[in-house]
């Protein structure tokens, strides 16, 4: 850090803050903290803590889910008459399950320049340290609360070839895991609590195993739940042709193809391949 203040242009700058451990914040995002006109936070609270702590003077003005649309048009104008301002959230990167869409949205639907200044994010820190496949995942967010809309969304990705990254509370991980089970099958998981804080917690099984071993003890704290990515058998040529011989009968190559790879996980162009010339032989 220097002692120089930074000059900061005009502009909107989306600043990640720490997730728990207060150390976990940039050098820029405290230089860029002290040189903005506004902080832009969801909590003045919570956020003069995190600027007590780093000696950070900047006024702070409260923009949550309650006086967003009424505050915004204000916000955007200053930034176009030339303010530079700091987004921030409670914790971790804004936007990410955090209010700051919209305002980002309008920021550069008026020709207002925004940066984002990285930092701490709750689904990435698990991910780098869970030991789940982390080349291809999904950030799911929050699972809806009601029971029916959840497990509609457990479905919709259900098939996706990657590790899903959810946000998830104590009080309702054990019933969350068992919906998991049911519309993923028993894969493993991981369960991330209180990333970068005193109890730092992972812990890892088959989600039928977690959700009894959360059962009679919901985990306090903060929590994110990583599910494996589907397994990929390799499917064996009697297998497929099998399956294709059966699925022909009622269906067209397209869709016994289809259904190759949906059920079995075959590839399907080569189920596609192999199907056409089973019908031609037939
Ligand atoms: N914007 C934040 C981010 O970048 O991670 C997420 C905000 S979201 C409102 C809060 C949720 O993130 C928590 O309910 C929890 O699921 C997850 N989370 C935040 N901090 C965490 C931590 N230290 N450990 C585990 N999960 C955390």
């Amino acid at each position: 850090m220097t002692d120089t203040p930074l000059h900061l242009e005009p502009g909107l700058y989306v600043t990640a803050t720490p997730i728990g451990n207060l150390g976990d914040i940039t050098y820029r995002a405290v230089e860029t903290l002290k040189a903005a006109d506004l902080i832009i936070c969801e909590d003045t609270r919570h956020t003069a803590k995190l600027c007590a702590a780093y000696a950070i003077k900047t006024p702070l003005k409260p923009y949550h889910e309650h006086n967003a649309a009424r505050v915004r048009p204000g916000i955007i104008k200053k930034l176009q008459d030339g303010a530079a301002m700091c987004l921030v959230s409670d914790a971790g990167t804004p936007l990410i399950s955090d209010p700051g869409y919209k305002l980002v949205r309008e920021a550069r639907d008026a020709g207002v320049a925004v940066t984002p200044l990285p930092g701490a994010s709750a689904a990435i820190a698990a991910l780098s340290a869970a030991g789940a496949p982390s080349v291809h995942f999904l950030f799911a967010g929050f699972a809806p609360a009601r029971t029916v809309a959840r497990d509609k969304a457990f479905a919709a990705v259900a098939e996706v070839a990657a590790t899903l990254v959810f946000y998830e509370t104590g009080p309702r991980l054990c019933a969350c895991l068992e919906a998991m089970a049911a519309a993923f099958g028993n894969r493993r998981a991981v369960v991330a609590r209180e990333l970068t804080k005193l109890y730092e917690d992972f812990r890892e099984g088959h989600l039928s195993e977690l959700a009894t071993s959360y059962k009679d003890a919901p985990p306090k704290g903060e929590i994110v739940v990583l599910v494996f990515p589907p397994e990929t058998k390799p499917v064996t040529a009697e297998t497929l042709d099998r399956f294709l011989k059966d699925a022909l009968e009622t269906m067209s190559v397209k869709d016994a193809a289809a259904q190759a790879a949906t059920v079995l996980g075959a590839a399907r162009n080569s189920a596609y391949a192999r199907a056409l010339q089973l019908k031609g032989n037939a």
